[in-house]
């Protein structure tokens, strides 16, 4: 009889051809177990999703009541769910008053392609400016602003009229103009490494899209729900977007997305023609129940506010020689290294020693430092010590 890992390795569509092999028995707060009983503190949340950690309770008794409910009722759009209007009701409470009309998908990738669809339809333009090494997704479109060659090359043709320029460029500002309908970026760029903007180039750009007309898609599919000490990166910014995208850690380990914008953008799609963007299964009721559920605890726990100590903590214990930078804001951090193949030796010693860490889709030579936000002092003690030993080991 062929074994799980066997299993997976012949039936399960396989992205690379070295996936990490984990088998996962349970997840619980800031740790997985695997089948060997093993106990692994957990730097990556799932990459950006496990924000209030595994399994919280709120959001397992959440689901819970929901199963009890109902599940899939109908497709998204048409009747009164109470788990989508609460979430959406609550969003909007603690957005911007512009941000308050949510479009729920199932990923990220979904969001990006509502949102690009939507800029199109409000402005009547057909132009996108994206970012160099930015990610936004895998599909189609979202493929179409990705801005690495590497990934792109052989799913041409992708989507016309998109122009790339680089962060913190403010020269390039100067390609925005009237025929631009939308602007697409991370609010820190996590893929590319973690790479974060200068407050006042989002101001420049805000103030840019303004002057012509172009809509500001701001990407908070890693950045969301905390991870960077506020609730939204945005907010460090001191600027809006005129539609939102996030995913991830929005709905507590769940999968759900969501693009928001104003009322009257996102009242385009539901004319000429009608249902302009529709979806079977986005803001389904048992995600959307999970959402709030870990909304709320993110925000009577306030799991953002110590964050900036957290990010501090990483800061002081990760100083080595070997380390050439750590960059990022709050909770999503990188550390520099010098090569891929040391990225990999580190992992592979760190998860050895009950530590998961891993690196960045446009940036290898850099290891993803994601925990989830309710990771404690003696959490963070263990996992910089692992990673010093790491490097001691592996560079000796
Ligand atoms: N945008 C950003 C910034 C991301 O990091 C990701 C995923 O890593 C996505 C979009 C795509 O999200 P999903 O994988 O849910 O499609």
């Amino acid at each position: 009889m062929l074994s799980q890992k066997q299993l997976f390795l012949l039936n399960t569509a396989q992205t690379s051809h070295t996936p990490r092999l984990l088998q996962i028995e349970k997840s619980e707060g800031n740790y997985l177990y695997d089948t060997e009983g093993k106990k692994y503190l957990d730097l990556v949340s799932g990459f950006a999703v496990s924000n209030i950690g595994h399994r919280h309770p709120a959001v397992i008794q959440a689901i819970k009541q929901q199963l009890d409910q109902y599940l899939h009722v109908t497709v998204y759009g048409e009747y009164v769910q109470s788990p989508q209007v609460n979430f959406a009701a609550t969003l909007a409470k603690v957005l911007p008053h512009n941000l308050s009309s949510v479009y729920f998908t199932n990923s990220g990738a979904e969001a990006t392609e509502g949102a690009l669809k939507l800029a199109k339809r409000y402005t009547g333009r057909n132009e996108i400016i994206a970012f160099k090494n930015s990610y936004h997704g895998s599909t189609h479109g979202a493929l179409s602003v990705m801005g690495n060659e590497l990934y792109k090359q052989a799913y041409r043709p992708l989507l016309p009229g998109i122009s790339f320029i680089e962060l913190n460029n403010e020269q390039n500002l100067e390609l925005i103009n009237e025929k631009t309908a939308a602007v697409i970026l991370e609010s820190i760029q996590g893929e590319a490494g973690v790479r974060v903007a200068n407050p006042s180039y989002f101001k420049k750009l805000r103030d840019k899209c303004n002057e012509t007309g172009t809509l500001l898609i701001l990407d908070e599919i890693q950045t969301g729900f905390g991870r960077t000490g506020k609730l939204f990166c945005f907010e460090h910014y001191d600027i809006q977007p005129d539609i939102l995208l996030t995913a991830k850690g929005m709905g507590g380990g769940m999968p759900i997305g969501a693009f928001i914008s104003s009322k009257e953008i996102m009242g385009t799609l539901a004319e000429n023609p009608i249902l302009g963007h529709i979806t079977t299964f986005g803001g389904h009721p048992v995600s959307c129940a999970a959402g709030l559920a870990s909304l709320k605890v993110i925000l009577e726990e306030k799991l953002y506010a110590d964050v900036p100590q957290k990010e501090e903590l990483f800061r002081t214990l990760l100083k080595h020689p070997r380390i050439k930078e750590t960059r990022g804001l709050g909770l999503m951090l990188s550390i520099q290294l010098d090569s891929f193949e040391k990225v990999e030796k580190v992992s592979d010693y760190c998860t050895k020693n009950g530590l998961i860490i891993d690196w960045f889709l446009h940036c290898e030579t850099a290891m993803r430092i994601a925990p989830p936000l309710t990771i404690t002092t003696a959490e963070i003690e263990f996992a910089c010590e692992t990673i010093r030993e790491a490097l001691d080991a592996i560079y000796e």
